[in-house]
């Protein structure tokens, strides 16, 4: 049998597609998020369960093993933003989708646990956890289609790391298919394990390099009793990260979110969707989204942040500020910071940055990286959010007004990058904070990853896909 066969075999016919299949359109899978690159898949192949993956895994190992130039990509729900799950352009990668493996297999409300399949939505998820009474946490632009997989693979962050952490530290367990094709069950619901390596971690952020995660038993919290949501205009970036140690301090573990949005950012999200209706924007360089949630009451909510945003205009950094009347306005408000991204990608092509820097150095960081960027490129336009509290900058560079945004990117980005990243360096930073490296960061890491770290890297990807079977040219090149 070739190998397409075998895989027809694996999860049945109907869930393998090649380019041969007459009317078969494969490039929901074969294109990324952000159009930037359009790979094309020996087959895209949907399996439906863990042994169905493994035996997938073991058939492209065995024609890898018998001198077949074929390797294995697997993919989500296909948001990510670093081209990490689709395939290249050889022809030669099976693009292995999780989709189908989207079951919920059990709660445990006295553990505080829920177990699903990688290919869970995870709004979807959200969904069962709040049905359930308890809240998932993980809340990010492309909760619609991203799933629990890859999530898992890029540790994405999203808007509560601030208090929730990563979705690492929302992890307990993992079932994990290896590139061998055999099944690591590894799907405990312990907070405390210490017999040996965290094979785990290992997994989580791996970008679908070292393992394909099939299932994953994640942390569930209570449900908040009151959640509240405040829109605060802000001088400067320095007075946004005074607001910050306000917060923690007047709020503590309550402060669940703190995003920050530069004016150009926000004036995008007014020009491409002006229903949604932006406040405060036009006056102010930065606004700040702050989250509270309780586990009192709303009155106590609102007291809390009642107090922080007196102490706030008094201390002048804060000069204006809305709080959210109810849930749908809170809603509202959240829905105008996740719009950023689509508002950009209309506006068209920029050269993104995902970086973290201690919260400290951000306002220099920005102040000096705009700077150099404007004496380089004048006119430049700086599209900068993200999530301050976690010292995660979207730092975003959109061409000069009248600019073609595809020459703009021909001719800058690689200097632009440069610019940015020797910043990030010397400031203590990463270069990835939440996106991962995928291939866009790949060539990026040897000069600005510690050469220890890159060659233990290296190390553990010869240990555990010595043959490169599982995404190749991801993370390590
Ligand atoms: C509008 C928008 C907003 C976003 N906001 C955020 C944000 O706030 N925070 C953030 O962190 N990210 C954000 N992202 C990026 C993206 O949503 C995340 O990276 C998300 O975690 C990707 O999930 P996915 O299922 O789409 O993964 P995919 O894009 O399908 O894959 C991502 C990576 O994970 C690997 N992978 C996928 N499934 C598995 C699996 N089962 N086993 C092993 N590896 C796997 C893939 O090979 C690939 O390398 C945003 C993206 C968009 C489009």
């Amino acid at each position: 049998m070739n190998l397409i066969d075998q895989l027809r075999a694996a999860v049945g016919t109907a869930n393998v597609l090649t380019h041969d299949d007459p009317g078969a359109d494969l490039s929901p899978w074969e294109q990324d998020w952000r159009k930037r690159v359009r790979g094309k898949a020996l087959a895209v192949v949907r399996p439906g369960s863990t042994d169905e993956v493994a035996s997938v895994v073991r058939a492209v190992a065995a024609a890898r093993a018998a001198g077949q130039s074929v390797s294995i990509v697997p993919q989500g729900g296909n948001t990510g933003l670093v081209v990490g799950g689709v395939p290249d352009a050889s022809g030669t990668q099976v693009l292995l989708t999780l989709q189908r493996m989207n079951r919920v297999r059990a709660i445990d409300p006295a553990n505080l646990t829920i177990t699903v399949e990688a290919g869970c939505v995870l709004q979807n998820l959200q969904k069962v956890a709040d049905d359930a009474g308890f809240l998932f946490p993980l809340s990010l632009g492309a909760e619609g289609s991203c799933t629990i997989g890859g999530n898992l693979g890029t540790n994405a962050g999203g808007t509560q790391v601030v208090r929730y952490g990563n979705t690492r530290e929302l992890c307990l367990g993992l079932e994990v298919v290896t590139a061998q094709g055999e099944i690591w069950s590894g799907l405990t619901g312990l907070r405390k394990d210490n017999t040996g390596y965290d094979l785990r971690d290992l997994f989580i952020g791996a970008e679908g390099t070292l393992g394909v995660v099939t299932a994953a038993t994640m942390k569930l919290y209570p449900r908040p009793a009151a959640q509240l949501t405040a829109w605060a205009a802000v001088p400067s970036m320095d007075h946004a990260v005074q607001l910050l140690g306000l917060a923690h301090q007047h709020l503590g573990a309550g402060l669940t979110g703190f995003e920050v949005m530069g004016q150009f950012a926000l004036s995008l999200v007014d020009k491409h969707y002006p229903q949604l209706r932006v406040p405060l924007w036009r006056d102010t360089p930065w606004c700040v989204l702050l989250e509270n949630a309780d586990s009192e009451n709303e009155q106590h909510a609102r007291a809390q942040f009642e107090t922080l945003l007196e102490r706030a205009l008094e201390q002048g950094c804060v000069t204006d500020a809305v709080v959210a009347e109810n849930l749908s306005q809170a809603k509202g408000l959240w829905h105008i910071r996740e719009s950023i991204t689509m508002a950009q990608a209309e506006e068209g092509h920029n050269i993104k940055h995902d970086i973290s820097i201690p919260v400290s150095r951000i306002p220099t960081f920005v102040a000096e990286t705009d700077a150099l960027l404007a004496r380089e490129i004048p006119g430049v336009r700086m599209v900068d959010f993200g999530h301050l509290g976690d010292g995660n900058l979207h730092y975003n560079v959109q061409a000069p007004e009248d600019a073609d945004g595809q020459a703009f990117l021909r001719d800058w980005e690689e200097r632009v990058n440069t610019l940015v990243f020797d910043q990030v360096l010397r400031h203590h930073g990463s270069i990835s904070a939440e996106h991962g490296v995928g291939e866009l960061k790949v060539h990026k890491l040897p000069t600005y990853k510690d050469p220890t770290a890159l060659a233990m890297m290296r190390s553990l990807k010869r240990a555990l896909d010595p043959h490169n079977l599982l995404n190749p040219g991801r993370v390590l090149a």
